[in-house]
């Protein structure tokens, strides 16, 4: 997003990104596909999917050209106004007023529309929200995905429809539910066809498979005045790393939350960025998230067809639901499913588990043998992302684990989250029983106590100064000029909701505050320290 902004404004931009560029006939069929949606290139996996283990949150997240855009579901959502008054950015700025212009920018390079197509698991979710007198607060959700008319079928192709013809054909959406696998169909508008796309097609160069793990400020200016010298490799390379080294004046990590934490907790940590503020790390946070779910053995449609996330539901005032769907054959995640499992977490939880699994296969022999079936799984079930707007956090660290003490790893720390929402499980129990199903749970939570998330923020957070955060109110970095984080770990409340669109409404933001190329006095820095020039001195003084 940075880059299509920073170009127009008439500066030069290299975008630097580890993962690799996809087109949609690249995009593996199903989830049985391994190699090709998993990232993990060491192991030979070049996908675009990542999951990463800690002691307090297993956290999925995307790796590719276009970030985390290429496996999202495309649901952007705006989170209520009351997180602009909870954590550290509360009073920065005048955010309900300033914010709704920066989302609506945002939405109309994302073509953001309302989703018209409900397939059957939206459907059950609105009659079971009904039947539970919660039906008035069903939503068809915000999509980023290019949707043909009312009433017409998907699969035809149309010149650009977004960018008065100056961005790539498109094809509208069919339905299928394969969003997170990465659209096979070029309906969906991930980055790579609207801001990256613009951004190469006016200078930008992108570095596939480049991953940055060096940065330091050139000539001795050790805040950065001078520009910074940034180091890459080959990040699918398995012997020849191809080290390279690129100079520029300004930076923005935009590697996403976990992503930027670590570059920056290494950067610190061996000299190279030493004044990166002590709060690096702290308040990471998960947008108090819950997976359950539903498998209908059986039913007569098939509940993988709509749209990723083609709808929501508010089950109380804190607690969001939304179904989401992989396509038909991607049955992978039936491996991390089990039978829906409350109590007490730990070792009680455990031997819950364990027993309802019994007493299961001793009263339903073959029904509970069905729930474990990999064959069908995606067509019959339904995963229920559950969020909650409310306080609560982790914090990342840098620091050697026991069980590899020879380097640093970014390991997770502090409070443990809850594991799972009671009011989401309650749920999840009557929706199953509604529509004749089983309530699933994951079994990484009930084995190792650990909540799940695709959404997570912080890290970097934004406050009013070092001594709270990373980076000011217009995401400049404390202790460097010309310096931004413009990525989820800016974002310093649980949203409730997905969190991309705040995230590319903020970087809106943060771009609208930078000087075009030919007035810049190169000398922005947090903190008031730092010169503005031309108009965007006066927009970002008032905030
Ligand atoms: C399965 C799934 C479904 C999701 N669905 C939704 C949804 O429907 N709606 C929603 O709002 N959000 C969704 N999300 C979350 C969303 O993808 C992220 O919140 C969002 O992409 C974060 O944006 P970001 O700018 O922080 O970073 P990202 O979009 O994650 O981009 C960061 C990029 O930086 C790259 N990178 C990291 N480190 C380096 C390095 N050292 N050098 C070079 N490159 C590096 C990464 O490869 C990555 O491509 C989903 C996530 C997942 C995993
Ligand atoms: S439902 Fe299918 S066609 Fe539509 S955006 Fe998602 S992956 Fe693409």
């Amino acid at each position: 997003m940075s880059a299509h902004r920073l170009v127009e404004k008439g500066y030069r931009v290299a975008v630097m990104e580890m993962g690799r560029r996809w087109r949609p006939e690249d995009f593996p069929r199903t989830s049985w596909s391994i190699h090709r949606w998993f990232w993990r290139p060491k192991l030979g996996l070049r996908g675009f999917f990542n999951m990463r283990l800690f002691r307090r949150a297993t956290i999925f997240h995307g790796c590719a050209v276009g970030g985390g855009s290429i496996t999202y579901a495309n649901t952007l959502l705006r989170p209520p106004d009351k997180v602009w008054d909870m954590g550290s950015w509360a009073g920065l700025a005048d955010w309900k007023s300033e914010m709704p212009r920066h989302y609506d920018t945002a939405c109309r390079m994302l073509g953001v529309v309302q989703n018209r197509i409900l397939g059957p698991a939206d459907n059950l979710l609105k009659r079971a929200a009904e039947s539970l007198g919660v039906g008035h607060t069903f939503y068809r959700t915000s999509v980023a995905v290019f949707q043909p008319p009312e009433g017409e079928s998907g699969g035809n192709t149309f010149p650009d429809p977004y960018f008065n013809g100056e961005g790539p054909e498109r094809t509208t959406c069919v339905g299928c539910g394969g969003c997170i696998m990465g659209c096979r169909y070029g309906a969906k508008n991930s980055l790579d066809v609207n801001y990256l796309y613009l951004a190469e097609k006016h200078g930008a160069r992108v570095f596939p498979e480049t991953k940055v793990v060096g940065v330091r400020p050139l000539a001795g200016a050790s805040d950065g005045c001078a520009g910074y010298e940034v180091e890459t490799v080959r990040s699918t390379a398995w012997i020849r790393h191809n080290r390279r080294r690129f100079t520029c004046r300004g930076i923005v990590f935009a590697a996403s939350a976990l992503g930027t934490m670590e570059l920056l907790f290494k950067l610190k940590e061996n000299g190279s960025l030493p004044a990166i503020s002590d709060q690096l790390g702290k308040h990471v946070r998960t947008n108090s998230e819950s997976l359950v779910g539903l498998r209908i053995p059986g039913y007569t449609e098939d509940l993988s067809k709509g749209i990723a996330i083609g709808c929501g539901i508010y089950i109380d005032e804190h607690t969001h639901v939304e179904p989401v769907r992989y396509p038909s054959g991607s049955d992978t995640m039936m491996f991390l499913t089990t039978l829906l499992t409350g109590g007490q977490p730990g070792p009680m939880r455990i031997a819950l588990w364990m027993k309802n699994l019994v007493v299961s296969l001793l009263r339903h022999p073959l029904k509970t043998l069905r729930l474990f079936r990999p064959s069908g799984w995606a067509r019959e079930s339904i995963i229920l992302l559950c969020m909650q707007a409310l306080e609560g956090h982790i914090d990342m660290r840098w620091e050697r684990p026991w069980f590899w003490p020879w380097r640093k790893w970014l390991v997770s720390r502090g409070e443990r989250i809850p594991t799972f929402i009671p009011q989401a499980n309650r749920f999840a129990e009557q929706f199953a029983q509604l529509a004749g199903g089983t309530a699933m749970s994951m079994l990484p939570e009930i084995l190792f106590n650990v909540p799940g998330t695709a959404h997570c923020v912080g890290g970097c957070i934004m406050a009013d100064s070092r001594d709270h955060g990373v980076v000011d109110y217009s995401n400049r970095v404390f202790g460097y000029k010309n310096m931004y984080v413009c990525d989820g770990s800016m974002v310093a409340a649980n949203l409730g909701v997905n969190p991309s669109l705040t995230i590319t409404a903020l970087a809106e933001r943060a771009m609208s505050f930078i000087s075009p190329a030919a007035c810049t006095a190169w000398n922005d820095a947090a903190e008031g320290s730092g010169e503005r020039s031309c108009e965007s001195t006066a927009a970002t003084r008032s905030g």
